[in-house]
């Protein structure tokens, strides 16, 4: 109960952002690259967008979506494929040399049923794991805390960017 209701805050905000943009947070942080910080995005590639997770299943949980609205692999063309993927190696090298996982999780979720949050656009989770972690929600149990350790993770995480020149990419 009393981590219901440590997380609400959080949930109203996710809700008000699903009613903008037609309910798709990744269009709408697209559309205002001049908030990046503030909706904690951490690149911009020619195909992509990569979004630190505002509500995290683990410490450095990222986001990697295509910049098109499209729910699936099937409508993805090649090239979204092989930058999206490259994302996935890209970030795994930023987390690794930022915040040292043990380990990560790396998924899909398609459809509501499939336990996707955003059903309609793309993107694939990178969660960090560390040996023996626990669940992140029940260890941080105050909202202005981890927003604020989030804040200085993106910075970081930028910081290790320009220093090894990340995101590596084929096409770039
Ligand atoms: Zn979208």
């Amino acid at each position: 109960m009393k981590r219901k209701n440590l997380w609400a805050p959080w949930r109203i905000e996710y809700i008000q952002r699903l009613s903008e943009s037609n309910g798709c947070f990744i269009c709408h942080n697209l559309e205002h690259p001049e908030d990046d910080d503030k909706n904690l995005v951490l690149w911009r590639t020619k195909k992509s967008i990569v979004i630190l997770n505002r509500f995290p299943y683990n410490n450095g949980h990222l986001l990697i979506a295509p910049i098109r609205h499209i729910p699936d692999l099937v409508q993805a063309d090649n090239e979204e494929l092989l930058e999206i993927i490259e994302l996935v190696r890209e970030s795994q090298k930023a987390l690794s040399l930022t915040i040292k996982p043990h380990g990560f999780n790396v998924g899909m979720n398609f459809g509501r049923c499939g336990g996707a949050g955003l059903p309609g656009h793309l993107h694939i989770h990178v969660v960090p794991r560390w040996d023996g972690d626990t669940n992140f929600m029940s260890v941080c149990s105050d909202t202005d805390v981890v927003s604020q350790s989030l804040s200085e993770l993106l910075e970081q995480l930028k910081k290790i960017s320009k220093e090894h020149n990340l995101p590596k990419l084929q096409g770039s």
